[in-house]
């Protein structure tokens, strides 16, 4: 499918213009960044895991229901996607200590929460993502307060959905990151999940050793950030080959 032009490029991602009104393609990059984007590397093979493993995942959301820009894979780096306004906050579930959390309330890394934990980060790289408070979003406009009650039963649903396929394989997703726009449809807004849901953007922890298949393995010079992401997508039978590979996911006792 022919690009359009480029209209943006990020740390991990580019989006070009698509083909109809109203699409994007977003093209995964190897690029790997951490801390702000203060430790950089090129790893090779993560923007095909990437966009496979997101499409896995935002497939999944749609047929429950849970409305994602995903419409459909283009080819190994590339999958069409609607386009959405972007509401400029991270949204962050947590169901297990870690990460600045971690640090911020000094708990202990793995620790189980008492209930998933929902953060909101205001998205600008110069600050570096601060940690906002509803208070902060509704003030300053970039959400209201209805869509902010959307966001977050969007967000608990996502972790539910997260949780449970990754059970099922042996994974405990003990965070993740989620962008979520607004489209129309006519008249009427909604919301819907964007951007990626890929480890990149997840803390993902096998059940039984706690061994981390996440980007801290890139942050925290872990050890190989491919062979983890891998690792994911086996065992969810998503591996991408020359000859992709549909198979059924691996369940793990
Ligand atoms: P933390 O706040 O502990 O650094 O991150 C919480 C979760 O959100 C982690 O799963 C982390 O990967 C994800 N996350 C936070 N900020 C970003 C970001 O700027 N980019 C990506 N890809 N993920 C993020």
């Amino acid at each position: 499918m022919a690009r359009g032009k480029k209209l943006y490029e990020g740390k991990a991602k580019v989006l070009y213009q698509g083909p109809e009104p109203g699409t994007l393609i977003q093209y995964f990059k190897d690029d790997a960044t951490a801390f702000n984007a203060e430790k950089k590397d090129v790893i090779e093979g993560k923007g095909v895991l990437n966009n496979r493993l997101s499409e896995y995942f935002m497939t999944g959301l749609n047929a429950v229901g849970v409305p994602t820009h995903f419409i459909r894979a283009l080819n190994m780096r590339e999958q069409l996607v609607r386009q959405a306004e972007i509401i400029p906050l991270e949204v962050i579930v947590r169901n297990y200590a870690a990460g600045t959390l971690a640090k911020r309330l000094g708990l202990e890394e793995g620790v189980a929460l008492p209930r998933p934990i929902i953060e909101f980060c205001y998205k600008d790289d110069s600050l570096g993502d601060p940690l906002v408070a509803e208070e902060h979003i509704i003030a300053f406009g970039w959400a209201s307060q209805q869509d902010l009650d959307d966001m977050v039963a969007l967000a608990l649903r996502v972790n539910d959905f997260l949780s449970g396929v990754m059970y099922g394989v042996g994974i405990r997703v003990a965070d993740f990151k989620i962008e979520i726009g607004r489209v129309w449809d006519n008249d009427f807004q909604r919301l819907i999940v964007a951007d990626e849901i890929s480890p990149d953007s997840c803390r993902l922890w096998d059940i039984k050793t706690g061994e981390k298949l996440d980007k801290d393995v890139f942050r925290r010079d872990l050890g190989s950030l491919t062979e983890a992401y891998t690792e994911v997508a086996r065992r969810l039978g998503v591996l991408p080959t020359n000859a992709p590979q549909m198979g059924k996911p691996t369940l793990v006792n």
